[in-house]
């Protein structure tokens, strides 16, 4: 590649990653953020799965992918209705549920890091069943049954909790939701410190995995 290709390869890199981020901040400008009451408000049940639900979860999917996160619930957007969307990975294809209720859950549960559409600048150590099974109604309002693992469960959980008005701030340890507090308040970040690393014992329980917000 001659310099100059590789030069204008460069800028082009450049012009897509500005679009991106700007794509990001008009997606994440779209959600409510914390201290709005609604995230604490529990959704009402959608009686009728319509054209109107359909254009409300591409609207959803859009502003999910342009933020770049795995998850969205209509709370988030300000509506408080029972409808999420999920991509719990670039490779599965986006997802709506209708009134979606969780139906089972494995008694294995996982730490892991989360962070929130509505939570800027936080993340922190979350426990959740490592599989679940999940009843909704998909956009054409026939039933459906997920079965999941993994990211996928940890996004559903998440997302279910947005319907019924809770955040991780009050599903995490103590210690960091008075630290995610502080720095909500502050216009600061927070992470939760590294887990300590047990090789005699494997440290299995507790793991890292690049963070995706939800
Ligand atoms: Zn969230």
């Amino acid at each position: 590649m001659s310099d100059e290709v590789a030069v204008e390869a460069g800028t082009e890199r450049e012009e897509l990653e500005a679009e991106l981020v700007g794509r990001r901040e008009a997606a994440l400008a779209k959600v409510v953020k914390f201290g709005d009451p609604v995230l604490n408000s529990r959704a009402s049940p959608i009686a009728e799965v319509g054209p109107e639900l359909r254009a409300e979860a591409e609207r959803m999917i859009a502003i999910m992918r342009d933020a770049m996160g795995v998850g969205l619930a209509a709370t988030q957007l300000g509506l408080l209705r029972r409808v999420l969307v999920f991509q719990a990975g670039p490779d599965c294809p986006p997802t709506a549920l209708v009134n979606p209720a969780i139906e089972w859950l494995s008694e294995e549960a996982l730490v892991a890091e989360e962070g929130c559409l509505s939570l800027p600048r936080v993340a922190m150590d979350v426990e959740r069943p490592l599989h679940a099974r999940i009843g909704a109604l998909d956009l054409e309002g026939e039933r459906l049954t997920i079965e999941a693992s993994g990211l996928e469960a940890r996004v559903l959980q998440h997302e279910i909790d947005h319907l019924d008005g809770v955040l991780i701030l009050d599903r995490a340890p103590r210690e960091q939701r008075r630290a995610a507090l502080r720095a909500l308040r502050e216009g600061g970040s927070y992470a939760p410190p590294a887990p300590d690393v047990e090789p005699t014992t494997g440290g299995g329980e507790h793991h890292r995995e690049p963070r995706a917000d939800a």
